[in-house]
């Protein structure tokens, strides 16, 4: 696709009408607010649309427009002030990004947000990516049924227990999944999500997993982050390690080269995370199983504001401004450990402000806070990315940091 009219938006300009170059984002969590500093460190200004007052994303960009994702005014605001538009959460309504690519270049695109959105669609389109190329030759989805019906839950078949039942929409962060054992507790589970329409997928035995986070231009052009290796603790990302031999070698190229070919297959825009299963499969490397994408830049990659030279959110405005887009080079090894809520609550459960002063002593730290107020359990506030010169050093600093903090999924790193 060549570049759409309006394009490229060259940071730092102002209109003839007086109007500096301004870039706006659908939703104001944190990644909107990354994704704000980093354009306005190229001398860009921001717009986000989020409902929320208190939106981290809100609290620090120019504009901030406070209603619905759906709401008519609210686009028609946001569409006036910004000469090209992101997403930050892949719930935004498709027919919101379509209302304002009529008007702007909106990347990523709605077509592409909207297979994010639903996890029957996002099968699909791996499969379809696969068939189409023979690059996704062994990297196939975990085995599944889709359940949207009685017949269809009658119909499982029972190689796929035990199976983890997901919701096909609104699912994050292991929110509205169930684990099943059998064919009664699925039937339960079903009814539990109102019989929503969902997935069974098979449990499958993991070694490991990882992400991949590439960018691609309206040219087609992709540069992209080499796998990073993360640890989930109940269902939320609690640390990603991003170091040559994280994973095998052989293992990492084909999940990069699957998330190239994902990319291409919608026309993507804009930073996609395409997150894998290493499973268990006997052989010694393991096989390479697609998850889920994310039509945005990704948790799992916010070592790169530290680590590289160009963060996954530099990347996410030179995607959607047309500017170039610069193959990143990562100049330290990583470790990233996830900051939740919990880490405000001693063992008791009572409030505590955690000992940033020894955290921050640590060499390599570097500290990262949303801008939340309200710590709650599970919720996201921050992360801490820790550098170093070698590998072991980087883990070392980790270990300690996660004591002084009490974070948890360090236990085999
Ligand atoms: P979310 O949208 O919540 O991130 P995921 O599908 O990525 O949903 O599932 C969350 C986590 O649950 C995964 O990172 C993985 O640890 C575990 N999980 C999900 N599906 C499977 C599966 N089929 N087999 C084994 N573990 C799984
Ligand atoms: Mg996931």
């Amino acid at each position: 696709m060549s570049l759409p009219s309006g394009l490229p938006v060259f940071p730092g300009t102002v209109s003839a009408s007086g109007q500096p170059a301004t870039l706006g984002v659908m939703g104001g969590g944190q990644l909107g607010r990354m994704f704000v500093h980093a354009a306005q460190r190229l001398g860009y200004f921001t717009a986000v649309l989020d409902p929320d007052a208190q939106s981290p994303a809100g609290l620090v960009s120019h504009h901030h427009i406070r209603t619905g994702y759906g709401d008519e005014q609210g686009l028609k605001q946001l569409a006036a002030l910004c000469a090209a538009i992101t997403t930050e959460f892949e719930n935004v309504p498709a027919a919101a990004l379509q209302a304002l690519a009529a008007s702007r270049p909106v990347a990523p695109g709605a077509a592409a947000v909207a297979i994010a959105q639903n996890r029957i669609e996002e099968k699909s389109h791996f499969t379809a990516s696969a068939a189409e190329s023979g690059v996704l030759a062994g990297v196939s989805c975990a085995p599944y049924a889709v359940i949207e019906t009685q017949a269809q839950l009658e119909a499982v078949p029972a190689d796929l227990l035990p199976g983890i039942l997901k919701t096909a929409r609104m699912g994050y962060d292991g929110k509205g999944q169930v684990r099943v054992k059998n064919a009664a507790e699925l039937a339960a589970a079903w009814a539990g999500l109102k019989q929503a329409p969902c997935v069974l997928e098979k449990m499958l035995p993991l070694k490991a997993e990882c992400s991949v986070i590439v960018a691609r231009g309206w040219d087609g052009r992709i540069v992209g982050f080499a796998p990073q290796r993360n640890v989930h603790v109940d269902g939320i990302l609690a640390v990603t390690q991003a170091y040559e031999g994280n994973m095998p070698a052989a293992l990492a190229q084909r999940a990069l080269a699957a998330t190239r070919t994902i990319a291409n297959h919608v026309g993507y825009v804009g930073v996609l995370c395409v997150e894998f299963f290493l499973v268990d499969d006997g052989s010694a490397d393991g096989a390479l199983v697609v998850n889920e994408m994310a039509p945005r830049p990704h948790n799992s990659g916010h070592y790169t504001m530290d680590a590289c030279d160009v963060s996954q959110f530099d990347l996410q405005v030179h995607a959607m401004a047309g500017l170039p887009l610069p193959q990143p080079r990562q100049h330290s090894p990583a470790i990233m450990l996830n900051l939740l809520g919990d880490v405000w609550f001693d063992a008791q459960g009572n409030p505590r402000t955690p000992d940033w002063p020894a955290v921050l002593a640590l060499p390599g730290t570097h500290l990262h806070l949303y801008g939340k107020t309200e710590a709650r359990a599970g919720r996201k506030m921050g992360h801490l990315n820790i550098t170093g010169a070698d590998v072991a050093a980087v883990k070392a600093t980790a270990r300690q940091a996660a004591a002084i903090l009490g974070l948890p999924g360090l236990e085999d790193i």
